[in-house]
């Protein structure tokens, strides 16, 4: 495949991201305000640059998987962003999970210098991001969809476009709210069932044959079983999208008592130094309420 793309931000997801685009034959040209994050990329024949205009300037697409809305707002407004510098191919996706509302202002900062910028951010976690089978939920304009969807289809194996600017975040944001309610169902059962004396593997491989099967249950239970709690995707990143929801909710104003009430859960184990480790760790909250 041919094809420039300026790639920022190589954590956790970026970098799987960077490598599957690479290994479809585009060429990347990548950059990360940490210069070490890229360092396991170049075997792949990606080019690890310094700053983002060396990154962008003549990338026929711009992708970027970055923490927050801030991070975001930096590289389209900063003193070296894409409005300052837009890409050859004025065409830019951001594939991380911010705030609609931002989203929806940058991109129309951006139509008007004659910049398409979608809302892609994706769901499927480290393990999807490397294999390449991330979900993508695109929000904006569609003929930028039509120009995107040979990249994203390097990344990920569902596409969909959801609507226009903003749409894409709205959907990651409920994708979210399932998501950190069903962590808390899992914590729940787990503290019950230890509490008594249940053997936690095998209610976990009996659940996942019936109807509480869930990817949170299967893909994150182990972890929490045995208390391994190294990252994948931290309990910050879970926190800022949770608060996220909740500002989104409010804004209409849409109750939403059972997002509320984990966020608080999520606080707890930030306050208790959580907040780097995977989300699996939330189940350490109920280590401390059941004293085990
Ligand atoms: P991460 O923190 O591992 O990676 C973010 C990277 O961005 C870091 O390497 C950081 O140095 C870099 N960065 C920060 N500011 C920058 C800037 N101004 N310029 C260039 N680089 C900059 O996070 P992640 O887990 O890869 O997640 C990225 C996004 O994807 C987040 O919005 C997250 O919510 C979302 N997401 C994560 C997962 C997951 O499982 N980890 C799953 C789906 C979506």
């Amino acid at each position: 495949r041919s094809g420039v793309v300026g790639f920022l931000g190589l954590g956790v997801m970026g970098r799987e991201m960077a490598r599957n685009l690479a290994q479809a034959g585009y060429t990347v040209r990548a950059f990360d305000i940490v210069s070490s994050a890229g360092d396991a990329l170049r075997p792949f024949g990606i080019e690890i640059v310094s700053d983002i205009p060396s990154a962008v300037r003549d990338a026929d697409i711009v992708i970027s998987m970055l923490p927050d809305t801030p991070q975001v707002e930096e590289i389209v407004s900063g003193l070296q962003g894409l409005l300052s510098v837009p890409p050859r191919g004025k065409l830019y996706v951001d594939m991380s999970t911010i705030a609609p509302e931002a989203t929806r202002r940058l991109s129309q900062a951006l139509q008007a210098i004659g910049v398409t910028m979608l809302d892609a951010p994706v769901s499927g976690g480290p393990i999807g991001a490397k294999n390449g089978t991330l979900t993508i939920m695109v929000g904006g304009d569609a003929d930028g969809f039509e120009r995107a969807t040979p990249y994203l289809r390097a990344m990920g194996t569902t596409l969909n476009h959801v609507g226009a600017s903003g749409a894409g975040q709205t959907v990651k944001l409920c994708n979210q709210l399932i998501c950190g309610i069903n962590i808390q169902a899992i914590c729940e059962a787990l503290a019950l069932a230890r509490a008594w004396d249940i053997n936690l593997p095998q209610m976990r491989e009996v659940l996942l044959g019936g109807s509480a099967a869930s990817w949170m249950l299967d893909k994150l239970g182990p972890a929490m079983i045995e208390g391994d709690t190294s990252a994948g995707f931290r309990i910050d990143l879970m926190m800022k999208d949770l608060r996220l929801v909740l500002e989104a909710a409010q804004k209409h104003p849409v109750p939403l008592p059972a997002t509320a009430l984990v966020a608080s859960q999520y606080q707890n184990a930030q306050a208790y130094g959580e907040g780097a480790n995977g989300n699996q760790a939330l189940f350490k909250v109920y280590d401390r309420l059941t004293g085990q």
